[in-house]
């Protein structure tokens, strides 16, 4: 059932292994609307495989992921770990979760907005033109405007990631994530897609932000997380982590960002 003031999304003792490998061990958050929560921690912590699970990229070992107040519905599957009861729900549930990779993932053999309504159109079955109308808007909300009828190998890195992030917004979805948005690009580039992401920030949507930009998570988020050896060490506001860790691990990991 739909509760009322649900959290825009819930995740519950969510449980991860690769072969024998425990890379998750029952990580549990809930996003209130306009929630900005960054996941923070070092390489291997876990922090891909917590967002690729939140989607179903990969299958949880255990766990509930309710999105929108609707929890996708899981049963165990023969290869181990959970599977989806309703391929449609998923489909559906996705739809609600924008997702932004490292790398930019838009299609090479098509244009900026051909990227940007393709979803709309075959998955959510918006008409052409209505979709066409808001891809317009997000392109001139991330200022790609000019851009619209480029194809990505004629875009920087900035602006594809840019282009990436409008093409998620396209789908409405209840919650952003994002991986490390910013890690792949040249430095001079990191700028205009953290300014993106800052507007997406204070215009109120929710985040779940996996990042190593710590002044920017310092800065934009209402909540960060720790992420260590697969559990969350430690969660609380941008300065009770970044100026007043709990644990020494967080302590260790934050200070030369302070
Ligand atoms: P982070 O994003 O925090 O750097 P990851 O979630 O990518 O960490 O990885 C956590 C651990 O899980 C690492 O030890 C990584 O090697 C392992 N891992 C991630 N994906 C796979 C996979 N598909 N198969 C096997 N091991 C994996
Ligand atoms: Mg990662």
């Amino acid at each position: 059932m739909v509760e009322r003031n649900h959290p825009a999304l819930k995740i519950e003792n969510l449980h991860k292994s690769f072969a024998g490998l425990e890379v998750l061990r029952g990580v549990s958050l809930e996003a209130r609307r306009g929630d900005v929560i960054s996941v923070i921690g070092s390489s291997g912590s876990g922090k891909s495989t917590l967002l690729r699970c939140i989607n179903l990229l990969e299958r949880p070992d255990q766990g509930r992921i309710t999105i929108d107040g609707e929890e996708l519905r899981l049963k165990p599957s023969r290869k181990g770990g959970l599977q989806p009861v309703d391929r449609r729900q998923l489909e559906r549930l996705r739809t609600g979760l924008g997702m932004v990779f490292q790398s930019f993932n838009l299609w090479a053999h098509r244009t900026v907005i051909e990227n940007l309504i393709e979803a709309p159109v075959h998955v959510q079955g918006v008409a052409r033109r209505e979709a066409i109308e808001k891809a317009e808007a997000m392109l001139a909300k991330v200022g790609l405007s000019e851009k619209r009828d480029a194809y990505p190998a004629f875009l920087s890195g900035g602006q594809q990631q840019r282009a990436a992030i409008a093409r998620a917004l396209c789908m409405d979805p209840a919650v952003m994530l994002f991986d490390e948005p910013t890690s792949a690009l040249d430095p001079e580039l990191v700028g205009e897609v953290l300014k993106v992401i800052r507007d997406l920030a204070e215009e109120g949507r929710t985040m779940l932000l996996v990042t190593h930009e710590m002044a920017f998570a310092r800065d934009v988020s209402s909540q960060v997380i720790f992420l260590d050896k697969g559990e969350i060490a430690e969660q609380g506001s941008p300065q009770q982590i970044f100026d007043a860790p709990q644990t020494e691990r967080a302590r260790a990991f934050t200070s030369g960002f302070a």
